[in-house]
């Protein structure tokens, strides 16, 4: 079977609103951004949970979590894995209500709404794929890592034009990048008459 195709995927994704109504279709966009994932990476992985954080008890809603050596309020979590434990699998539960979606007149610029839910779905998923692949660095960045790696892979496999844009304007912006450091470092080493 395709990876590409969203009943591909063996994680269940599930919807746990009880009066929250999300602007767009999570569970689709969930699994339609799970198909490009490689099956490897989600090994072990239950599900993904979907649910309003204003719906969540007090416990979940206040107080601090740690994060890159800091305590963030748990208010502004988007998401958030849970390890395996007791016999339960990982699973990844998202905070929909908390994710910044695009307004909708700039829903032509492209998946603007695929991107922002899958920055925050891809990077809970980096933080199972550490678990499957450790290394010895800030966990946050690893998370932040595979969330761009699977980020680029998705936009490759579904939306091709995109990625070649997104891949032309990185590239252009390196070139410039570099001419312009030369140029400086070129203005910087020239020798000024008379001088040493
Ligand atoms: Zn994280």
């Amino acid at each position: 079977m395709s990876d590409s195709r969203p009943t591909a995927t063996p994680v269940r994704v599930t919807e746990a609103f009880v009066s929250y109504r999300p602007a767009v279709d999570c569970a689709r966009l969930t699994q339609r951004l799970l198909s490009t994932v490689p099956h490897k990476y989600l090994v072990e992985l239950d599900s993904v949970v979907l649910c309003s954080l204003s719906e969540q008890s007090r416990s979940v809603r206040i107080g601090t979590l740690p994060r890159r050596g800091r305590r963030i309020k748990r208010d502004r979590v988007a998401g958030l894995y849970h390890h395996a434990s007791r016999g339960q699998k990982a699973w990844i539960q998202i905070f929909v209500d908390n994710i910044q979606f695009p307004p909708w007149y700039l829903s032509w610029i492209g998946p603007t709404s695929e991107m922002a839910f899958g920055s925050v779905l891809y990077h809970e998923l980096g933080h199972h794929v550490h678990t499957i692949r450790p290394e010895y660095r800030e966990k946050e960045d690893v998370a932040d890592q595979w969330s761009d790696r699977f980020l680029l892979n998705h936009l490759k496999k579904k939306y091709l034009f995109w990625y070649s844009a997104l891949w032309c304007a990185a590239k252009l912006g390196r070139l410039l990048f570099t001419s312009k450091l030369k140029s400086r470092i070129g203005r910087l080493t020239t020798v000024t008459p008379g001088g040493r």
